[in-house]
């Protein structure tokens, strides 16, 4: 017979509603390039690095796993505007290919660059929220 030697694993942990975190609010911190602890700080040190802390309040970002989330959400979104977009003119249009191409190209790319850290960010602040992976500053394997 065995027996466990710790807690079985909670998810989501749970807390006391006063250390609940808005969810929402962290995100859109996030989303805005900013701490989703403080709303102040700065989250990214360049273009997607994360600071390893925030200048205001001193919340740890080294904890977070967006890893490659925020590109497959960037390429949903993207994808969901500009796939549409395309049908429909090709319908109802049909321009020439070269024409379309040269716009659907460039704006794909422009999209998907301007869109890539604000949803790092708020991927970041979803993750600070629910204090999943190095946010959690009960788990014991951090
Ligand atoms: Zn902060």
């Amino acid at each position: 017979m065995t027996t466990l030697s710790r807690e079985p694993i909670v998810w989501p942990p749970q807390s006391a509603p006063s250390q609940q975190r808005n969810v929402w609010q962290a995100m859109w911190r996030g989303f805005r390039g900013r701490c989703p602890n403080c709303g102040e700080g700065r989250i990214f040190r360049a273009f997607l690095k994360t600071a390893d802390s925030c200048d205001r309040c001193g919340q740890d970002f080294t904890g977070h796993r967006a890893d490659d989330l925020p590109a497959y959400l960037v390429i949903v979104i993207v994808g969901h505007i500009v796939v549409p977009i395309a049908l429909s003119i090709e319908t109802h249009y049909a321009p020439p290919v070269e024409l379309q191409l040269a716009i659907y190209l460039p704006f794909t790319l422009l999209a998907s660059l301007l869109l890539l850290q604000p949803v790092k960010g708020a991927v970041v602040g979803l993750q600070w929220a629910f204090r999943m992976h190095g946010f959690d500053e009960t788990n014991p394997d951090h």
